[in-house]
């Protein structure tokens, strides 16, 4: 399964333990209101991929294919049939890429 490095989810305390430190002036703490603004936004975003990439998980159809759950066509009897595709699909794929992530 593809997993976003945890490093990329907790940026945001480092980082504003870092700004609040050379925190100094008014600007500076406009500054890092901003930033603060900034780290969450792209906390919700990474969570947001992640929430994506955990629907687009792979199923080992046979030991030598993995397809994706969400992007495959399966049947109430659980078998996989008609639409089935690869995994890593697009969407794993544009996701990984975008985020310069392996799987
Ligand atoms: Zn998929």
């Amino acid at each position: 399964m593809t997993s976003i490095p945890e490093h990329l989810d907790d940026i945001q305390a480092p980082v504003m333990a870092a700004i609040a430190a050379a925190t100094q002036s008014v600007r500076d703490i406009v500054i890092r209101d901003a930033l603060g603004e900034t780290a969450q936004s792209v906390r919700g975003l990474i969570g947001g991929y992640r929430d994506v990439l955990d629907m687009h998980e792979p199923v080992d159809i046979e030991p030598s294919s993995t397809i994706c759950r969400e992007c495959s066509w399966q049947l109430p009897n659980g078998h996989f049939f008609g639409k089935v595709e690869e995994y890593p699909c697009p969407t794993v794929t544009a996701i990984t890429d975008a985020l310069n992530v392996t799987n």
